[in-house]
């Protein structure tokens, strides 16, 4: 770490209250805060109390005074052609316009709305109208089908839900409204209303008395005026559901004025962005990213934010930088599988146009592998910054603050602790901390930096259960990640301590894969496990046990199983959780007590030694798994 970068993060630990003071600056106040932090209650933490803001007025009605006419949202969808610049003054009345259209149809502060949109401004419109008038956006990743949409409603109970008649792939609709009418029905919550945008991709029928035309009512409230509704800091901006080892998506909460300082002092410090620049991020709304540096933290900076729809090779693997060269981008953010995809295109396509408004590329999401690295980075001549967080954590707990201190990247690494993060790596079962160069878990002593989760929507019990009690006798947040920090205080991160996967940059639970698959009615058993991909990262893969043993004996019905367990999981999940194989065995490897031994089916999958064995119950069952895996492998 440099001298200035240490000093900087030495001081967001040791003065905690002068440190994000001093940051809370980079944000307007309505009314100014009496407390920088109230940490009485361990673990919550609860940042600049009783100061008054609004995130929807940090994002577009504080620019109006200088930027009005600069482009504040960019739409490009490489799938339908649309194209259109925003200036932050036509964003305004957008979003004034879904403020008056939600309000018509009751929403009020603390009121859940759930966002189930594709890529389309209008999803952006709806985050920003929540946040201006104090009510919780709940927005659903587009990707995601009935059951898990179902779940997501019945927590969070929205009074209104926010939706389209379809998303496209490839150049593909795929139909959102038969998904959203399948949840509903599912669901024991049911919203007042539905509002829907009809981009005329998939014809669709409107439900009598429930489901509303957004342009009808676009064109009546057209000329309203919706005042920003001036919240308490620790009031909740959001909920987005994240999986973990249960079956059951956690909602991660989100306050108001911790998150707009820390995607500000983000803005500046890590991502060094300007007012008046173009930020380009290729994430998803559904995405934590898309949170922070698609909709919130650019604008909150005064940048311009692209908002893409399509895939990274539509028309061609050159689209991304055609973007870059047209709207003269200056930090871009995506994510490692982006990459390896272009990895494997022409690659004179990565010079083929004017790049050189970029200045940095940042990555996460997911493990940025080496030759990736060195690929892109002398591809483009560009610093290429990895960077690791969580849709918990809400901005980088580990990356490189240039904006503080020009930092050297060190590939294979996303840098070091970001500042208001104490880090610490700690041995699994002694909770003790390891030394340099040895693997322990990546920890963080509360409390947590502004921005990061309050708590788990509805269940604060869960909230320091599942993050604060893991690791023997301290009570710190436990990131379920693996790490190692090298003598120069560059940490890397070595996947995963739970049964989390991630899969292209997309975190599930195979908790839920499992369910999903279980609901199919031969199967008696089955374990889902991630295994290591050279271009996703990992992938998904189900091992089944038949209740009908003899079921599967044959390839022809083995086959169709399978495609019936991945279309359930198409179906229930989405084909974003759909296993990439499904494997047939007589019994799942377990221990004694009866717990699936899924690390050893890891290992086996990606013939690696699976380690100790001594509490299996049956070694047989492990030798079942390497026999179906070879024979898949053929
Ligand atoms: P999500 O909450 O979906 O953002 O997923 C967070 C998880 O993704 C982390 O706990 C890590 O396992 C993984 N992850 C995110 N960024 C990185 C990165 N830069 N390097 C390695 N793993 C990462």
């Amino acid at each position: 770490m440099g001298q200035r970068y240490d000093a900087f993060h030495r001081r967001s630990i040791d003065d905690r209250a002068g440190f994000w003071a001093e940051q809370a600056k980079l944000i307007d106040w309505h009314k100014p805060f009496g407390q920088v932090l109230d940490y009485s209650r361990p673990p919550f933490a609860r940042w600049f109390v009783g100061g008054q803001t609004n995130l929807c007025h940090n994002a577009i009605d504080r620019h109006l005074a200088a930027q009005a006419d600069k482009p504040a949202l960019i739409y490009v969808s490489t799938e339908t052609g649309d194209e259109h610049v925003y200036t932050f003054a036509e964003l305004h009345r957008e979003v004034v316009t879904m403020a008056a259209i939600l309000v018509s149809q009751g929403v009020g502060r603390g009121d859940r709305v759930l966002i189930y949109m594709p890529m389309v401004p209008q999803a952006v419109f709806a985050m920003l109208a929540c946040a201006r008038i104090g009510a919780i956006h709940s927005v659903v990743f587009g990707g995601f089908a009935s059951n898990s949409l179902a779940a997501r409603i019945d927590d969070a109970t929205p009074k209104v839900i926010v939706s389209a008649d379809a998303g496209s792939r490839a150049g593909k609709p795929i139909a959102y409204k038969p998904l959203l009418d399948e949840a509903i029905r599912i669901a024991r919550h049911n919203p007042a209303s539905v509002v829907m945008v009809n981009r005329g991709l998939v014809p669709m029928e409107l439900v009598a008395g429930r489901d509303l035309d957004y342009e009808t009512l676009r064109a009546k409230h057209r000329d309203a005026d919706v005042p920003v509704v001036w919240l308490e800091s620790n009031e909740i901006s959001y909920t987005l559901y994240t999986s973990g080892t249960t079956g059951q998506p956690k909602g991660v909460q989100r306050d108001v004025g911790g998150y707009a300082v820390a995607l500000a002092a983000s803005m500046r410090h890590i991502y060094c962005g300007n007012a008046g620049e173009t930020y380009f991020s290729t994430s998803d709304i559904g995405w934590v990213v898309g949170h922070s540096y698609i909709v919130y933290g650019p604008l909150i900076a005064g940048m311009a934010t692209i908002l893409y729809e399509g895939t990274p090779i539509r028309p061609d693997a050159g689209i991304l930088w055609k973007l870059v060269e047209k709207y003269r981008v200056s930090l871009m953010f995506s994510a490692p599988t982006a990459i390896r995809v272009l990895k494997k295109q022409d690659p004179t396509l990565l010079t083929k146009y004017d790049t050189s408004s970029l200045r940095s590329l940042f990555l996460a999401g997911e493990p940025l592998d080496e030759p990736t690295a060195r690929w892109i980075t002398e591809g483009l001549g560009r610093p290429v910054i990895d960077n690791y967080w969580q849709t918990e954590t809400g901005w980088p707990i580990l990356a490189l603050a240039n904006g503080v201190e020009q930092m050297s990247t060190r590939f294979g690494s996303p840098g070091v602790p970001m500042y208001g993060y104490d880090l610490q790596l700690l041995h699994e079962q002694t909770g003790e901390e390891v030394g340099v160069n040895e693997k322990g878990v990546v920890a963080i002593v509360p409390p947590l930096p502004p921005g990061c989760m309050q708590t788990v929507w509805g269940d604060d019990e869960r909230f320091v259960e599942t993050y604060f009690t893991t690791i023997p006798g301290k009570m710190v947040y436990s990131t379920f990640d693996w790490g190692i920090r090298d003598p120069d205080g560059y940490y890397f991160i070595l996947g995963r301590t739970d049964d989390v996967i991630n899969v292209a940059g997309h975190r599930l639970g195979t908790r839920e894969i499992e369910e999903s698959v279980s609901h199919h009615a031969a199967v008696a058993e089955c374990a889902v496990i991630g295994v290591a991909d050279s271009l996703k990262g990992q992938v998904a893969m189900a091992f089944v046990v038949l209740k009908d043993a003899g079921a599967a004996t044959n390839p022809a019905d083995a086959t169709r199983l399978e495609r019936e367990m991945m279309s359930l999981v198409d179906r229930q999940l989405g084909a974003v959780a759909r296993p990439a194989k499904v494997h047939f065995v007589a019994a799942l490897p377990k221990t004694r007590s009866g717990k699936v031994l899924r690390r050893a089916i890891q290992a086996v999958c990606e013939h690696r030694d699976p380690g100790d064995l001594t509490t299996i119950e049956d070694a047989a069952a492990l030798d079942g798994v390497r026999t179906a895996v070879v024979r898949a492998d053929g």
